[in-house]
């Protein structure tokens, strides 16, 4: 079924005309292969060279035919298959070739060397390159320059390296000028060269470059690097190299194959800096995928003022809108844009400055945004007004984006729902429930000062200026905003606990901008009126002058920056969701909603909520549950009104004082379980029986026993004294060395089946309240922690009794089920057995997890950190389910469980259900529902329809 959809689908070609119509170059486009809609190709399934079943490492793109397409991202990367299949399609792009990810494995596995087959294909290819370039590298007549970029799988904004101008030396630099006659440019770009090729491949820091550049700036009097004239960026070369003998003992390699080999072997090095993998860890990439490489023939932005780079996006990336939306550099080269060093023009300035290119790339842009039926993030450069792209991607976007995205692209027919479905990030929802400024408490302060508004939301906080300082006083719980001159990607894990990013220079698309949207950072980008001074740790703006700690505020949808702290208020979506504003007067809540709808009508898994109170359960309704998965009853107990009782009920030394004490708290459960039953409109409602261990409930042993050493050191005889030692007494009967693997969940219920019974009449008497007003309700009663079926036994013969008596009282018959956890290893392993006696099973994941890996919940953080940078494990198993080991667990009790009754409701509690991933995991395995934290629901909405979609296209 799925298959024959997947052979429908047309492949279309991304046919664009680069000159005008009716050219020869646009019959030849139309000539060319269809783009293929091939399924994904795996890194086994490579190709192999024709005749000789070698594998291919190498793949070649230019003059209009590539080797690769888009269908080859694991082996290509995400730049090398853009480029290759924009190549394909007859699209301006410099020729090149990509050395695959593979190569980036086998130079690991080589002791950090590329095997010198490997280099023999590069030299083929280089050859090859040469011809479609009509230059030959290391020639003074005709001189081929090359670019050296990474690329992996997954884009990782700015966390690799990339080497451009590379294959100058002296002879080259001034035969360069000569060809072109502009030696100014010739040296502008060898300049450039020596600072990439020191920084990246030997390792000195980028200051040393930069300060002899500030050093020749100041002795011309001049401040803009464009400003400098030939003579002195010679001076500048000069002195660039005099830093690389200083640090390296060596001079700067003149032969540029030597350089080449060196620049591809430190990108493949970059894959592994410290930045690299803080991006792979925060976003899950895997270590093992590795990155490409592409080697391509240098275009030049920097040739004068009929040259240019830029970067943008088809639609804009913060917001969603449907702008064309960029930016672009006269005169420049690639890293200027993107590390946020000058802040560049917005790209509409280029429709005046060079209309023809411009409206070129507009056409080339927006045809590409509807062959990848998704926006694209693009790079350029002009070189002498000549368009050339130089990368096409998938643009990242806020969750706010992505929602309005999506749904345009439905509107425009571009994409299906479906499809669309496949565009958000499902992660990146609870970005959408971010609380923004309390507009009233925002208006009171002035505005000091505006910056390019690069991702929404509110930011306030204290001031850091570091991204080590940001760590630290987060670590202490505080809450910081960074301010930067410019971010650079060293920054990322200050970016990551930071409230909010705020930088002097860069624009919409620099790196501080597409990674704060990533995140879901409320970012201000390019405040140039701002001054930032890191060593002093000072920021001026205008009048105020800002000291670490002093407290600052921003708003990354509007670009204001205030002085002070600001509260917040729920974000839009929470205030429809809690009746504070109408769904009509809300834009992005009317289309989360849709996308909502969308979700819906796809997945097979059924969304519940866990909520343990009336409130909490409207809201989890609201968000879309449609059930409780989980009622933790215990959490009831936490008011402050009902620690008394709950402790009166503990400290009872007979059964007689415990019944009266659990008298109580009858009614008190009672109203709760109705609330809940009500907030979900008669939908099912799983109520757990009591879980955690007792001295919960109770104070801390040691600060009793303070509390009474102080009281006796007083000689006091407070009234007090005698009742604390009571206490210190009960709590040390209580005391366990493992609270977590003690006298907790179902152990309670036997020792004290009162409790149980309490419960369960709370519960039925609710549900008999509810029957009795025309809302018929089937509660389902969940025994917690059992790994023995005679456990499940005694706990249900307790309820089935109290049910029975209580239905008699009420003279009304309430359904009720009785099931209950697998959370502990030997109930998944008993599952046959405990089937027989219960109505479902929901997995506690949370527990499982524990269990399975011996790792205790409360502690493991300690380990959990070192573990993943030892990639002992991949992910936190606690956040996200491990599927080898405690998937195991959770399939052999759904085969074992439906073994013995085929239609037996599965559902799982733990915390997993927020995670798309796990959620696809349950999918997989046939769980019935998902129960999530009311918040997390929206999530587990979409990631449930998304495992729908992407089984349909593995199948
Ligand atoms: C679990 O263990 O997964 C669970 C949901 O229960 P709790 O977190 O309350 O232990
Ligand atoms: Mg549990």
């Amino acid at each position: 079924m799925a298959k024959k959809r997947r052979t429908a689908v047309k492949t279309k070609k991304l046919a664009v005309s680069v000159s005008p119509p009716r050219s020869s170059a646009r019959k030849r486009t139309a000539s060319r292969k269809p783009l293929s809609a091939s399924g994904r190709l795996t890194v086994s399934a490579r190709r192999t060279t024709r005749r000789t079943n070698v594998p291919q490492y190498v793949y070649f793109f230019g003059a209009g035919k590539a080797d690769g397409d888009r269908s080859m991202k694991d082996l290509l990367g995400g730049k090398g298959s853009g480029l290759a299949e924009m190549t394909d399609a007859g699209l301006p792009v410099p020729p090149g070739f990509t050395i695959t990810t593979e190569v980036c494995n086998l130079y690991y596995e080589n002791n950090c060397t590329v095997p010198g087959a490997v280099d023999d294909e590069m030299l083929k290819r280089l050859r090859q390159l040469e011809k479609a370039a009509n230059a030959s590298f290391g020639s003074v007549e005709r001189p081929l320059l090359l670019s050296v970029r990474s690329g992996s799988k997954f884009s990782m904004p700015g966390m690799m390296d990339t080497i451009l101008n590379l294959g100058l030396n002296d002879s080259m630099a001034n035969a360069l000028g000569r060809r072109t006659g502009n030696a100014r440019f010739a040296f502008d770009s060898y300049r450039r060269f020596i600072q990439m090729f020191g920084n990246v491949v030997l390792e000195i820091s980028k200051d040393a470059f930069e300060d002899e550049l500030d050093t020749v700036k100041r002795v011309h009097g001049v401040s803009l690097d464009t400003e400098l004239s030939e003579g002195a960026l010679r001076e500048v070369v000069s002195a660039y190299k005099e830093v690389i003998r200083e640090k390296t003992g060596r001079g700067f390699p003149e032969d540029p194959l030597r350089q080449l080999r060196l620049a591809r072997d430190a990108v493949f090095r970059s894959w592994n800096n410290p930045r690299a993998k803080e991006y792979r860890r925060i976003y899950n990439i895997p270590d093992h995928i590795g990155t490409a490489v592409n080697v391509q023939l240098m275009v030049f932005g920097n040739m004068g003022d009929r040259s240019a780079t830029g970067v943008g996006f088809t639609r804009n990336p913060a917001t969603g809108a449907k702008e064309f939306y960029g930016e672009f550099l006269i005169n420049a080269q690639g890293e200027d844009v993107v590390a946020g060093i000058r802040t560049p023009q917005p790209i509409r300035e280029l429709e005046q400055l060079m209309p023809a290119a411009y409206a070129l790339l507009r056409r080339i842009t927006s045809r590409l945004e509807r062959h990848y039926k998704d926006v694209q993030d693009f790079e350029f450069t002009i070189q002498d007004e000549r368009l050339f792209m130089l990368q096409t991607r998938s643009g990242k976007r806020t969750a706010h984006a992505a929602i309005r995205i999506a749904t345009d692209l439905v509107d425009e027919r571009v994409v299906t729902t479906k499809e669309a479905l496949r565009l958000i990030d499902a992660g990146s929802l609870s970005q959408l429930l971010a609380p923004i400024f309390d507009s009233k408490a925002w208006c009171k302060i002035p505005v000091v000062t505006r910056g390019l508004p690069a991702s929404p939301g509110a930011a306030s906080g204290q001031v850091v200026f570091t991204a080590e300082d940001a760590v630290r006083w987060a670590s202490e719980g505080k809450q910081v905003v960074l301010v930067r001159k410019e971010t650079v990607p060293d920054d990322i894990h200050g970016m990551y606990v930071a409230e909010g990013v705020l930088t002097a220079t860069g624009g919409m698309t620099s790196h501080a901008a597409v990674v704060g949207r990533q995140m879901g950072k409320p970012s201000v980008v390019g405040a140039t009126e701002i001054q930032v001074d890191e060593t002093t740790k000072r920021l001026k703006i205008g009048e105020h002058q800002l000291g670490e700690g002093d407290e600052l505020s921003f708003d990354g949808l509007s670009g204001e920056v205030k002085v002070g702290l600001v509260s917040s208020q729920p974000s839009e979506i929470i205030q429809v969701v809690a009746g504070n504003l109408a769904p009509e007067d809300s834009d992005i809540y009317k289309r989360f909603n849709r996308v909502m709808k969308w979700a819906d009508r796809v997945r097979r898994l059924g969304v519940r909520a866990n909520a343990d109170q009336p409130d909490q359960a409207n809201i989890a309704y609201a968000f879309g549950a449609r059930g409780i998965g989980l009622c933790r009853t215990e959490h009831m107990f936490f008011g402050e009104q009902r620690i008394p009782m709950v402790r009166r009920m503990i400290l009872a030394g007979t059964e007689e004082e415990r019944r009266k004490a659990l008298k109580e708290l009858l009614p008190l459960q009672r109203e709760d379980f109705y609330g809940v039953f009500k907030a979900m409109r008669g939908g099912p409602v799983t109520i757990r029986t009591i879980d955690p261990p007792l001295h919960e409930f109770l104070p801390k042993r040691e600060e009793l026993r303070v509390e009474i050493a102080r009281l006796e050191a007083k000689g006091s005889r407070s009234r007090k004294l005698p009742g604390k030692r009571k206490l210190l007494q009960r709590v040390e009967q209580l005391h366990e060395f493992n609270p977590m693997l003690g006298h907790r969940g179902v152990r309670l219920g036997i020792t004290y089946p009162e409790i149980t019974e309490m419960q369960s009449r709370a519960i039925i008497e609710a549900a008999a309240q509810l029957v009795k007003e025309g809302l018929p309700v089937v509660p389902e009663i969940m025994i917690p922690l059992v790994s023995d079926v005679r456990e499940l036994v005694h706990q249900k013969a307790v309820v089935d009794r109290v049910a029975k008596t209580v239905m008699i009282e009420q003279g009304v018959t309430v359904d009720y089920l009785i099931g209950t956890m697998i959370e502990v290893p030997r109930g998944a392993m008993t599952a046959n057995a405990i089937a027989e006696v219960s109505d479902f099973f929901s997995f506690g994941t949370n527990d499982l997890t524990q269990l399975a890996f011996g790792f205790s919940r409360d502690d493991a953080t300690k380990f959990l950190k070192l573990y993943q940078d030892r990639k002992i494990i991949a992910r936190d198993p606690f956040a996200s389910l491990d599927e080898i080991g405690v998937g195991a667990l959770v399939e052999m009790g759904v085969r074992l469980g439906r073994g013995v009754k085929p239609k037996l409701k599965l559902g799982v509690c733990g915390e997993h259900a927020g995670d798309p991933d796990s959620v696809r995991f349950f999918d997989k395995v046939g769980l019935d529902y998902v129960s999530a934290a009311p918040y997390q629901v929206p999530v587990a909405r979409l990631a449930a329809a998304q495992a729908v979609l992407e089984a349909e296209t593995e199948d």
